[in-house]
């Protein structure tokens, strides 16, 4: 059965209309990386169709190729056959340099190890995706990005470096970078994965509040709490979509 017409039986999914554009749509999509002279085949047929507003946490064992397929999403890597089109987009039609540009209005992405510019402040940060997207007039993007650290709870940290604040604070400014360009699309891979249980909670609190705001969420998580506060959920094992599941809304 198709998975918006299981889901559509749900509370989560009641108003949705029948037929719904799709923000990402992944056809027959096959991934092999050359390992040790020969190629291996890391995701094998993978067809996927997410909407506008859910919240989807990707979840299985080490290894077997849930990063890939995020990266397959953001376009960061390519498939080696297949389709992936999200937002209406082709990524296989886009130049790099197009791509880059698509990404920028169309994905905000989160990683684990944050990768905030070392050497600049949480507001320079925030502020170079607006940069580069370029359709924010240049006075008004420092004021975006203090709006935005603000939502994030760190204000009072705008002008320090990424190495003078604690983890959890440069996840929540990569959040907040994440959303300078207002995407409406939200990646993250173990978002929470480098955090203590403590600052992991803030950080779920935020995703939470995203997905409050309808924004649409994909996210590689190996904890519970935020794999429970999806939509639905998709397990990856070996390669493949084992399990997709509506998951239990907190
Ligand atoms: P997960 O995120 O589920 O831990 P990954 O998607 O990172 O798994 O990796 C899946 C498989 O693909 C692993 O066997 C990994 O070694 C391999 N792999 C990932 N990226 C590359 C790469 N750039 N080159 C070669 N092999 C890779
Ligand atoms: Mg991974």
């Amino acid at each position: 059965m198709e998975y918006a017409v299981r889901a559509a039986c749900r509370v989560t999914y009641r108003n949705l209309p029948a037929v719904m554009k799709k923000i990402i749509e992944l056809k027959q999509v096959y991934k092999a990386y050359p390992q040790a002279g020969s190629l291996q085949t890391v995701l094998h047929d993978i067809n996927l169709q997410i909407f506008p507003g859910e919240f989807v946490a990707i979840v299985g064992p080490s290894g077997n190729g849930k990063s890939t397929l995020l990266n397959l999403l953001t376009g960061i890597d390519h498939p080696s056959s297949g389709q992936v089109i999200v937002n209406g987009m082709a990524l296989q039609n886009l130049s790099n340099e197009k791509l880059t540009q698509w990404r920028g209005a169309n994905l905000g992405i989160v990683f684990q190890f944050f990768q905030l510019l070392p050497t600049l402040s949480l507001l320079q940060n925030v502020v170079l995706p607006m940069d580069f997207h370029g359709k924010l007039p240049k006075p008004q993007r420092q004021q975006r990005a203090m709006q935005l650290l603000d939502r994030v709870g760190l204000a009072d940290a705008f002008d320090r470096l990424p190495s003078q604040v604690s983890g959890g604070q440069q996840q929540r400014a990569a959040i907040a970078r994440a959303l300078a360009n207002d995407p409406p699309l939200i990646v993250a891979d173990e978002p929470t994965g480098n955090l203590d249980a403590a600052t992991s909670d803030d950080v779920f609190d935020l995703f939470a509040h995203l997905r409050d705001q309808g924004k649409t969420l994909v996210m590689v998580t190996h904890n519970e709490v935020l794999a429970n506060a999806a939509s639905r959920k998709l397990e990856i094992r070996c390669g493949r979509i084992h399990t997709d599941t509506p998951a239990q809304a907190v």
